[in-house]
């Protein structure tokens, strides 16, 4: 008998396992919708050229291959933290931001999770929007947190349930911690308004509740980084202590790379030396230090005039391309097929995703006979619509709600 038979088969992915089916399929017309990593207009993965010069540039220097410290690049850190917070940050210029590098967004948010788990004193409990990311559950439950969820998406409405949120936050029990998405919400592409976002604050204040930002999408959302980053800004302006987790992933394209940052502001530098000191503690065990390339990368990119300009043109150039097949689907599915339902959620949707309303079956129905992959839940990736195959979507998603 082997030793592992007792070990029972666990369910796929349910993001990644839509990967594995549209690889499977050998029809021309397929689409992939599942994933969310950007693909450009012919339906390519695409390396930002802001990435391949810093790359060149890397492999002139003919750097050396030596560890990273536990907390990673500092130089990297300390651009991740200014990129996030704003140069004109009091905890950023009184030198009171912990930061580590990261495994990516990923990684940030589990090395988060067990510094709360270990060191947050008032409360085990984090509070994730319904829905969230899927990966958010098992991230903070192998954190050690309990995880209690707090109305975010009116399923009627296609929008945010502002009064349901509200009230959660006010039921909740003073101290919990609460998970907020900086910006382009995941999967609902659902954001507050920056009024809406003032008040949160507030709650969040008045409840004593503790802000754990995860930001994987800044400048994705609306094209600007800066605006991307109001939310995480205007906490800490208001005075709040946050916790952020950062990812490089989809901003700069840097998915496989594994680029991301945690960070927690204090109040002075001795603090921020102490909680840095734990934060080695946590990742030391985990996995020693980060990987050097991706962080290079982006340090390279974040540290150069000339890089950091083109980036943030890529950057716009792929939110426009996101919000442009919005108006087109849109208007394809409304003008030209007169497709039943509301379709405005489509338009007014942020970021890489958009939460269409198509039931379970409907997405069955796309998969099975048009060889249309998304998750079941009526999430798509707006980036896997192109200008070759946008048509053909509108067309079949018409078909499938008929
Ligand atoms: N948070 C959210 C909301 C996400 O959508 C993602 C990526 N899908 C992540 C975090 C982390 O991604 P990564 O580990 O690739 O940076």
């Amino acid at each position: 008998l082997s030793t592992w038979s007792a070990v029972p088969a666990g369910p796929p992915d349910p993001i990644l396992g839509i990967t594995e089916a549209f690889k499977a399929d050998k029809d021309a017309r397929k689409i992939n919708l599942g994933v969310g990593a950007y693909r450009d207009e012919n339906g390519k993965p695409y390396v930002l050229n802001a990435v391949k010069k810093a790359e060149e540039f890397l492999t002139a220097a003919k750097n050396d291959k030596e560890y990273l410290p536990i907390t990673g690049l500092a130089d990297f850190t300390k651009n991740a933290a200014k990129l996030a917070y704003g140069a004109e940050s009091k905890p950023l210029n009184e030198n009171a931001i912990a930061i580590t590098q990261s495994i990516s967004g990923t990684g940030a948010l589990r090395i988060g999770g067990a510094f709360l788990a270990r060191h947050y004193p008032h409360s085990k409990i984090i509070y994730l929007p319904v829905p969230s990311w899927g990966n958010h559950t098992p991230i903070f439950k192998d954190s050690g947190l309990e995880v209690r969820g707090y109305r975010y998406f009116d399923k009627k409405t296609v929008g945010l349930d502002f009064n349901g949120l509200k009230e959660d936050l006010q039921n909740a029990p003073e101290g919990a911690i609460v998970l907020l998405h900086a910006c382009a919400h995941n999967p609902t592409g659902v954001d507050p308004t920056q009024a809406q976002w003032a008040q949160i604050s507030d709650i969040v204040k008045e409840k004593k509740l503790f802000p754990f930002f995860d930001m994987a999408y800044q400048g994705f959302a609306s094209g600007s980084t800066t605006r991307d980053a109001f939310a995480v800004r205007h906490f800490v302006q208001e005075g709040h202590q946050i916790a952020l987790s950062q990812s490089f992933a989809k901003n700069m394209g840097l998915y496989g790379e594994r680029v991301g940052a945690f960070s927690l502001t204090t109040t002075n530098a001795e603090e921020k030396a102490r909680v840095e000191s734990q934060l080695k503690i946590i990742v030391r065990p985990m996995y020693s230090n980060p990987p050097l390339h991706g962080a290079r990368i982006a340090n390279t990119i974040l540290s150069r005039p000339e890089l950091y300009q083109e980036w943030e043109g890529e950057v716009l150039t792929m939110a426009e391309r996101i919000i442009s097949m919005r108006e087109k689907l849109y208007d394809s599915l409304t003008k030209e097929h007169s497709t039943p339902g509301e379709w405005g959620h489509i338009k007014s949707q942020i970021g890489m995703f958009s939460f269409t309303g198509l039931k379970a079956e409907h997405c069955k129905a796309l998969a099975e006979k048009a060889h249309v992959y998304m998750t079941m839940d009526g999430r798509i990736s707006m980036a896997g619509l192109n200008g070759n195959n946008i048509e053909y979507f509108a067309q079949s998603v018409d078909a499938a709600v008929r």
